[in-house]
C-alpha cells in the first residue's frame, strides 16, 4: 500500500499505520520503519501503548477482589516489601504482613502493584 501511495518501493522496510488504528486504510497515515522496535517506539511516543488498558484492568481486579471480600495489600506494605533487603526472605515478609507468599514474591519481583509509586516507605 505504501508503494502504491508514495510511488516508491519500501526496500524491505516495514510499513505501519502511524495513526495506530489497525483498521485505518488512509495512505497518508502509512509510515516506514526499519524494525518492529522502531514501530513500538513510535506507538510508545504517541501514547498508544502507555498503559491504555492498565487502569481498566486494575479497576476490574479491585472490583473482583471486593466482590470476594478480599482487601488489597496496602501501599505502605508494598513499599516496605520493596525496600526490604535481600537478607530478609520473601516468606518472612509475607508472614510479617499477613499476606500470601505468592503476593509478597510478586511485589518483590515487580510483577504486581505497579501502580504504587516507587520511593520512600
Ligand atoms: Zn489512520
Amino acid at each position: 500500500m505504501l508503494s502504491i501511495s508514495s510511488g516508491a518501493p519500501t526496500g524491505g522496510k516495514l510499513a505501519f499505520m502511524a495513526c495506530c488504528n489497525s483498521k485505518c486504510v488512509n495512505p497518508e497515515h502509512v509510515r516506514v520503519a526499519a524494525s518492529k522496535a522502531e514501530i513500538c517506539a513510535h506507538y510508545s511516543a504517541v501514547g498508544t501503548r502507555k498503559g491504555t488498558h492498565y487502569e481498566q484492568r486494575i479497576a476490574a481486579v479491585r472490583k473482583a477482589q471486593a466482590a470476594r471480600g478480599l482487601v488489597p495489600t496496602p501501599e505502605s506494605v508494598v513499599r516496605v516489601i520493596r525496600a526490604a533487603g535481600s537478607e530478609v526472605t520473601t516468606r518472612a515478609l509475607a508472614r510479617a504482613h499477613g499476606i500470601a507468599d505468592q503476593t509478597a514474591s510478586r511485589i518483590r519481583r515487580g510483577e504486581s502493584h505497579r501502580g504504587v509509586a516507587q520511593g520512600a516507605a
